[in-house]
């Protein structure tokens, strides 16, 4: 039996016109005979109001009822597609999470697949031609549903691909394919025909949210090649992949932005051996994910640790660490919610130099001030004042000449 997984997201099924548009998109596949997974997210803006709805409660609604709220918008999606599909006489169902079942861990909001049963979903395919399975949720070893964290159906996408061992999996979103950066924020933007699982990976974890994290993960992981590609044209999308020798690593591929993001500050820190354990193991713990570490020499004894976190978990973050404040010993704690991460990602750059200093220059040339620097191999990530986003990303873009193609080979 060949299997072919689709994705498509919010904007792909937000009214019956668009899914009818996926319904051409699910015919291809299995005109030619295949079983086809279709994985679908809730309709553009459903899970938004969903959580506001929940928030009127609370600020903080119960995590599990919010997980069973949320995963209604993608129940509403598959219910109405598979109706679609039916009424062509194509033999289908809908799948959501826990009938498939998807299994995840408890932590409600951001939980994790532990396993898929794959000899459950080929049962219900020798059944059924098609499958429309709900993107974004699973279930907990309680029976209780939960959900993958925003963007997640991508994740649940590359989970099933993975899971049942398809060479590809497509997902087809409102843009024709990855590209250098964001093609809604700089109009140069230029579609990539490829790019490797470690650049996809830095690309999604610095904001691209064109593909969520850990998808991308799944992907490399189980070797599972992904094709992101447009809904509402044919041509060919971006193919992510692993690195072969025959691709000619860009020296800088993409910039990615990330708005969501937050800035703190432990201010006269006691500087002593188990400090940093004793702060990140509890925000570790609650899943916070900590990012652009940078501690200070210490003088006298004391120093200043800044980091950055995801926006929505600042109030978190600042009560757990308000409560550490005698036992860890610092001052103050300063928090600073008008950045964000601007990242310049190229695997190319593991043997270059020169990559920072001409960002730096372009950044100061349009008197961008840059509050916080982090690198690794293959990026180059500055924090901004986020007033500055769009212009960062595009003097960057610029600056490393994207919109002619790759700059440079490394
Ligand atoms: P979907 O609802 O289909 O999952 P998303 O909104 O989650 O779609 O992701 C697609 C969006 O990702 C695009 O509309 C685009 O604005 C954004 N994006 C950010 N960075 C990039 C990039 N480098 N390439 C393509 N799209 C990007
Ligand atoms: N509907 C969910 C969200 O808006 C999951 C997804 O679209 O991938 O985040
Ligand atoms: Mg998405």
């Amino acid at each position: 039996m060949n299997i072919v997984v689709q994705k498509f997201g919010g904007t792909s099924v937000r009214n019956l016109e668009c899914q009818r548009q996926v319904m051409q998109k699910v015919l291809r596949p299995y005109r030619e005979g295949n079983k086809v997974i279709v994985v679908l997210s809730a309709m553009s803006g459903e899970t938004n109001r969903l959580l506001a709805l929940a928030r009127e409660w609370s600020a903080n609604p119960d995590p599990a009822e919010a997980d069973s709220l949320v995963s209604t918008g993608e129940q509403i999606s598959c219910a109405l597609f598979a109706m679609l599909l039916k009424q062509q006489g194509i033999s289908c169902r809908s799948v959501l999470g826990f009938q498939a079942p998807i299994m995840t861990d408890c932590a409600y909001g951001k939980a994790r697949i532990m396993n898929i049963d794959e000899t459950r979903i080929r049962a219900m395919l020798n059944e059924y031609d098609v499958l429309v399975m709900a993107g974004f949720q699973g279930c907990d070893d309680g029976q209780r549903i939960t959900t993958l964290g925003r963007g997640g159906s991508d994740t649940s996408a590359v989970a099933l691909a993975a899971a049942i061992k398809a060479d590809v999996c497509e997902i087809y979103t409102d843009v024709p394919g990855v590209f250098t950066t964001d093609p809604n924020m700089c109009t140069d933007a230029r579609k990539m025909d490829s790019i490797t699982y470690d650049e996809m990976l830095e690309m999604a974890s610095m904001g691209a949210k064109v593909l969520q994290i850990r998808s991308v993960e799944f992907a490399k992981k189980y070797n599972v090649t992904v094709h992101v590609r447009s809904t509402f044209s044919d041509e060919p999308g971006t193919v992510v992949t692993k690195e072969d020798a025959t691709m000619e690593a860009a020296l800088v591929s993409g910039i990615a932005y990330d708005k969501d993001q937050a800035r703190i500050t432990l201010i006269n820190l006691h500087d002593k051996p188990g400090v940093s354990a004793q702060i990140f193991t509890p925000l570790a713990e609650q899943r916070i994910l900590v990012d652009m570490i940078v501690q200070n020499p210490s003088k006298n004894g004391k120093t200043d640790m800044t980091f950055t976190v995801p926006r929505a978990d600042v109030d978190q973050t600042l009560k757990t660490l308000d409560s550490l404040r005698y036992e860890v010993g610092f001052d103050e704690l300063d928090s600073n919610l008008n950045v964000s991460k601007v990242s310049i990602i190229g695997v190319g750059m593991r043997n270059h130099s020169g990559v920072a200093s001409r960002a730096f220059r372009a950044l100061a040339d349009e008197n961008i001030n840059i509050l916080m620097i982090s690198t690794s191999e293959i990026k180059i990530t500055c924090l901004i004042d986020d007033k500055y986003t769009e212009l960062a990303v595009r003097t960057l873009h610029k600056a490393f000449e994207l919109e002619n193609g790759p700059l440079g080979k490394a």
